[in-house]
């Protein structure tokens, strides 16, 4: 029997969050093995070509909005250079009035520095976005492809072991390391720490060790629309980023004079079906004239030629998942992205490498992170009786007991 591979940090996945966590690992003097189940790397949800990413706002725990400022910090601080269309408008919804400073004060309130998040008035955001709505500007918001982005940081080097087609399947505690097997129990490699960072498959590999994460796939579809010049849409579309009830990005001229403008996304719990469909399209031209504020436009001219499709790994409760399992020494976990695969890949990197190479968590602290914030985020907090973990403690609680909760599917 050939004897399995020994490596001291195994990150199982690909994608962004796997790519960043062991980029950044590597960055701290570490070396590193990614094991990927397909020929290629970012080949699922992050063969995303066209993700925003900005600190949010609105809607969600005042927890959701302390991470995403973090995580936002931190990205910019990571992919800030590489962003594609700098600048994000995000309109007040139809009805509320522009109060400059009550805004002002709200942001102030959330942590946001103006130079992140400045309110504008609906003639400022004409000359940033090319939209005459009220709103809030993120002038450091920004677009990255994050295929390409997962492939650069897992640009090969000394430090990295870049494995590909195999699949894991199972973790087997073996002494003070674990083993890492695929379908048929063969054993494929040996590791001293196993970060689980394979979105929607880390369900499976984490009920190997008693560990039922709560995980449900939310499918999502990105429009690509054509617009003849002539249409009355050509001459609305925006010079910036737009979020807000869904996201669209600035659009670009084609050869020959039509534009091409990226609406998204739609959402669709429970589904995995990653094949275009026409509804889809149709929910994204609704999405589109939302954005706009322009109900009246005529939605047949948003004519669909091309669509991106992808699965987002989703938590009962929307946050991500990421942190360390006191109950397995070892492991690590990094999914649950759902839509913010920027944001949280820039947080999974800090926190994980943090954890698994025991650092001071310093630029963390320094950024406001907080045990409660670590706790919320911690994959035990699903399970009955976890103890919220000081930062960089492994809390103990070595008999989980299992929730049946109805978030658990
Ligand atoms: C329509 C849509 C729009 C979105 N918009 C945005 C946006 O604007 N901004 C943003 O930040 N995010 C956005 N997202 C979310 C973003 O794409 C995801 O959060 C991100 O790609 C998830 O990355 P991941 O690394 O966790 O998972 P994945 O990209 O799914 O990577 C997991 C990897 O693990 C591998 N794997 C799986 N099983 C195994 C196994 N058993 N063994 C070994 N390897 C395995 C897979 O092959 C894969 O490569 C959007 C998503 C969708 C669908």
């Amino acid at each position: 029997m050939i004897a399995p591979q020994h490596h001291g940090i195994v990150v199982i996945g690909a994608g962004i969050a796997g790519a960043s966590i062991a980029q950044e690992i590597i960055s701290r003097g570490h070396a590193v093995c990614v094991v990927e189940a397909e020929s290629d790397l970012a080949t699922a949800c992050s063969s995303h070509a066209y993700a925003i990413a900005h600190p949010h706002i609105t809607r969600g725990s005042a927890k959701l909005l302390q991470l995403t400022r973090i995580a936002f910090e931190l990205a910019l601080a990571r992919w800030g250079d590489q962003w594609v269309h700098r600048g994000a408008l995000q309109p007040l919804k139809n009805g509320v009035d522009f109060d400059r400073d009550a805004m002002a004060l709200q942001l102030n309130e959330l942590g946001l520095r103006s130079e992140i998040a400045l309110p504008v008035s609906a003639e400022e955001a004409s000359q940033l976005a090319g939209v005459a709505r009220a709103g809030v500007w993120f002038a450091n918001a920004g677009m990255l492809s994050l295929e390409k982005t997962a492939k650069q940081l897992l640009h090969p080097c000394a430090q990295l072991t870049q494995i590909n087609q195999m699949k894991i399947d199972f973790l087997v505690r073996e002494g003070n390391h674990w083993l890492l097997t695929d379908a048929s129990k063969k054993i494929t490699i040996r590791a001293d720490k196993v970060i689980v960072a394979a979105g929607l498959a880390s369900k499976k590999i984490m009920s190997s060790v008693q560990i039922k994460l709560p995980l449900k796939p939310v499918r999502g579809q990105l429009s690509f629309f054509k617009i003849r010049p002539n249409s009355n849409w050509a001459a609305r579309l925006p010079r910036a980023i737009i979020c807000g009830d869904g996201y669209c990005i600035p659009a670009s001229q084609l050869e020959n004079g039509d534009m091409r403008w990226i609406v998204g996304s739609s959402f669709d719990e429970n589904e995995t079906d990653n094949h275009p469909r026409h509804e889809s399209d149709r929910f994204n031209q609704e999405q589109a004239a939302g954005l706009l504020n322009y109900a009246e436009g005529d939605q047949s001219e948003l004519m669909p030629d091309g669509q991106f499709v992808g699965i987002r790994c989703v938590a009962g409760d929307r946050l991500p998942i990421i942190g360390a399992l006191p109950q397995q020494p070892g492991i690590f976990v990094a999914t649950a992205l759902g839509s913010r695969g920027i944001l949280w890949s820039a947080l999974a990197a800090k926190l994980i490498a943090d954890q698994v190479l025991a650092g001071d968590f310093a630029l963390l602290t320094r950024l406001g992170f907080t045990s409660a914030l670590a706790a919320a985020l911690a994959p035990d907090r699903f399970l009955a009786g976890a103890v919220p973990p000081a930062l960089g403690a492994f809390a103990s609680n070595s008999n989980p007991i299992l929730p049946p909760s109805p978030r658990a599917r």
